[in-house]
């Protein structure tokens, strides 16, 4: 891979459009070119937890790429459903709607609605060393419908504790606050200055 540029080039272990824009917004303070991981690679999520998973992409997307990456691993876990889809979230179904409708019909006349995102964060050396990791978490209910026309995934049914608005039904700016992604990078905040002086 050849990638010419004068800012440090920090690459986003994802594919997910959406995830990618929210890490670029996120980013946009720091001297940072960020990029989305490259055509071709395909990285095998065999980890158990979300921790496992996000390093098992960093490493593999530095290795491919030669650059330091960041990787998310995220997802839903919603209580009377055991936790699913948990780490499967991305696999629960073939596309975000059949996603939503699988979810849905799991939690119909199911009272306990309750759930939470998190987002396990970490960013990895062109050699594949892990610098940091951070884990945000968000919690929220799952609705009885679709609502709001924002984000990405499961953003129309996940309602924020105690905003009464759904991911989809909130700005960029606002989901970003109160949102698993936006907390997990407030943590990583603090390091990344250090980390990045060493790019
Ligand atoms: P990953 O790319 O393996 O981490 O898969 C994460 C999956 O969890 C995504 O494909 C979405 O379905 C879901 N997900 C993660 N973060 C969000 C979010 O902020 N909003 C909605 N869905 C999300």
């Amino acid at each position: 891979m050849n990638i010419e540029n004068k800012s440090p080039i920090l690459i986003i272990a994802s594919t997910n459009q959406g995830k990618v824009n929210e890490f670029k917004s996120l980013l946009e303070d720091f001297p940072l070119e960020v990029i989305m991981q490259p055509d071709g690679l395909i990285v095998n999520e065999t980890g158990k937890t979300f921790l496992e998973n996000a390093r098992i992409k960093a490493k593999a997307t530095s290795k491919y790429t030669g650059k330091n990456c960041l990787a998310d691993d995220s997802g839903l876990c919603i209580a009377s459903l055991d936790g699913a889809p948990g780490i499967n979230s991305a696999r629960y179904a073939n596309t975000d709607h059949e996603r939503i409708q699988r979810v849905l019909k799991e939690l119909s006349g199911v009272q306990d609605r309750k759930a939470y995102f998190i987002s396990a964060l970490c960013i990895s050396s062109p050699d594949g060393e892990i610098l940091i990791e951070v884990q945000g978490k968000c919690e929220g209910v799952i609705t009885n419908t679709p609502r709001g026309e924002k984000g990405f995934g499961y953003d129309p049914i996940f309602e924020v504790i105690p905003t009464g608005k759904t991911f989809a039904e909130m700005g960029e700016v606002k989901k970003q606050k109160l949102g698993h992604r936006g907390k997990a990078f407030e943590l990583l905040k603090p390091s990344l200055t250090n980390i990045l002086a060493n790019f």
